[in-house]
């Protein structure tokens, strides 16, 4: 009767009971085997790639098992939540593919019959259930204040005990009907703390999705689960959602797993069945020769937006974080090249226990491989999604271009081994940049630094020249490097490299060189894709226009 009047008198505007809640969010009607994952973010900074890995993991064996993943934002820190960072989130779960069935989107909507989503919009319901942990007798307020604490902490550590607010230093925890209504006349703000039934004498054992069998010390403390502005803490709030929302399996980074027994024994008081946890070693990097974590801080590859910006396809990621969750997934690979990676069921029991190495070598030469693979088409229409986000000029010249970019990105993909010259989208700008012709010529002033040993500007002015006589567009791929090779003979060129070997002294160089002079006047690159096809692409006039600017502009001294 007591407790019932002291929950009254805390919570004088609460009327919700939890079994109306409950009622309201259903059992949800899926197979046995299906499972319930979430990402919950607290929006209280960038998203990190350890907490893209682990989302990823979570969406995948939602989706693997035909249940469901949702993004649920917990926002109960209000005083550390940072501007923005919800739609970071929301555009990097976007952009790396990973699709959520219910949750938070963009502009701050939601979806989903299991919301609201947002911890701050769910107050009313927390607090429901708090009551009842007060009429219940399972929780109680406290007027401690920092300084009150500070001392019993004091005392605590002067006398070698367990620091915190527990068992007999839980002062308030005995508080009469009498001494909280005397609290309150005083208008002291409280806190509701839970009145832990726990020992840290004896242990809690479950076993982890990923870890196997862990036992922890039972929770003792008398946490708190309301903050003194009536939020509750994120480890009250996240049983309440766990078990409303229908969350089967939680994957979290393991600095959580200290907080486990706090959260069995929350799932316990509250008589709710408890989600299974797996918990995952942090990813590393190598810096050296030796491995560390990645620091949010000080590792700008610690933070997603990093790989956004940079544009690393989303089908990269997911398939080097494949390699990364089960290390069978490679051998799977070889023997399914065609299949999409989500075919591919990944295992909690199947991943390492100690951090993966999250190796950017091996990333880019995947990402190569997954480029190289996509048809024209296909870079394109990616390319322009990452460009019209991070890079303005390049989405100018793409949607100006669109014939011709997709031009510039199938060169070579027919071949039998596709090039792989791009990692990530951004390598892309500058790669093609000169098949513009603006930034050609802006380019073109260092035109001839790359001239062959012994071709000299006016010589090279002379190839361009004879070869400018003879170009026609038709040619094709034989017919045109004959032509190269006559060029070649014209000027004392050996019409291949290997009679050039064997008697250098007769030749100024070879077919190559003369090769070499036509790129640099049609593109200012020792570097290009194959010649006849990058000529086919830039197509006639652009050719001659660019032959004739060479014979031009190049100083004939
Ligand atoms: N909001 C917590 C975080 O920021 C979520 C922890 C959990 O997944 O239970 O990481």
């Amino acid at each position: 009767m007591q407790n019932k009047e002291l929950a009254d008198l805390l919570f004088p505007h609460v009327h919700l009971v939890p079994q109306d809640i409950i009622a309201k969010y259903p059992a949800r009607k899926l197979e046995a085997t299906a499972k319930v994952t979430r990402f919950a973010p607290s929006p209280t900074g960038f998203l990190t790639i350890g907490g893209l890995y682990a989302t990823f993991i979570s969406e995948r064996l939602a989706h693997q098992s035909e249940g469901v993943f949702y993004l649920r934002i917990e926002d109960t820190d209000k005083k550390r939540e940072v501007e923005g960072s919800i739609d970071g989130i929301v555009q990097a779960l976007d952009y790396f593919g990973i699709r959520y069935d219910e949750g938070v989107t963009s502009f701050g909507e939601e979806t989903g019959q299991y919301g609201p989503y947002k911890q701050s919009a769910r107050v009313d319901i927390y607090q429901a259930f708090i009551k009842h942990f007060v009429e219940e007798g399972l929780a109680y307020p406290c007027f401690c204040d920092t300084e009150a604490l500070q001392h019993i902490r004091n005392i605590q550590q002067s006398r070698g005990e367990m620091t915190g607010y527990y068992g007999k230093w839980a002062l308030h925890r005995c508080f009469t009907l009498e001494q909280v209504k005397e609290e309150l006349a005083k208008g002291k703000p409280f806190v509701i703390r839970l009145k832990s039934q726990g020992s840290s004498e004896r242990k809690i054992r479950y076993t982890d999705l990923v870890k196997g069998l862990i036992e922890l010390p039972e929770n003792e403390q008398d946490i708190v689960i309301m903050k003194a502005d009536g939020i509750p803490t994120y480890h009250f709030a996240h049983a309440i959602d766990d078990f409303l929302m229908g969350t089967t399996h939680v994957i979290r980074g393991d600095e959580w797993l200290s907080s486990v027994p706090i959260h069995v024994q929350l799932f316990e008081m509250l008589g709710f069945k408890r989600p299974e946890y797996g918990h995952l070693a942090p990813i590393m990097k190598m810096d050296g020769h030796s491995k560390r974590k990645f620091s949010k801080r000080k590792d700008p590859d610690a933070a997603v937006h990093y790989y956004q910006l940079e544009g690393y396809p989303r089908e990269a990621i997911s398939e080097y974080f494949m390699t990364l969750v089960n290390s069978n997934y490679e051998e799977w690979r070889i023997q399914h090249p065609a299949e999409l990676f989500s075919s591919f069921v990944i295992e909690t029991s199947k991943m390492s226990v100690s951090g993966p190495l999250f190796d950017m070598d091996k990333l880019h030469d995947i990402s190569k491989d997954v480029i190289a693979k996509m048809s024209a088409d296909e870079m394109f229409e990616q390319l322009v999604k990452w460009a019209h986000s991070y890079h303005a000029g390049l989405y100018q010249k793409l949607i100006n271009h669109r014939e011709y970019a997709i031009g510039i990105l199938g060169i070579g993909k027919d071949a039998i081994k596709p090039r792989k010259d791009f990692a990530k989208w951004s390598d892309v700008p500058p790669a093609i940049s000169y098949f513009f012709d603006e930034e050609f010529k802006a380019e073109a002033s260092t035109f001839t630094e790359s001239l062959p040993p012994a071709t000299s500007e006016l010589l090279a002015q002379q190839i361009v020249q004879s070869y400018l006589g003879m170009y026609d567009d038709e040619d094709d791929k034989d017919v045109w490097f004959g032509k190269v090779k006559q060029v070649a003979d014209q000027f004392g060129f050996a019409k291949d490299a290997k009679t050039f070997k064997k008697q250098p002294e007769q030749f100024k160089g070879h077919v190559g060189d003369v090769a070499m002079v036509l790129r640099l006047a049609l593109s200012n690159r020792t570097h290009t894709p194959d010649l006849f096809d990058m000529m086919q692409v830039m197509g006639e006039s652009r050719v001659r226009s660019r032959l004739c600017y060479f014979i031009d502009e190049v100083p004939n001294s």
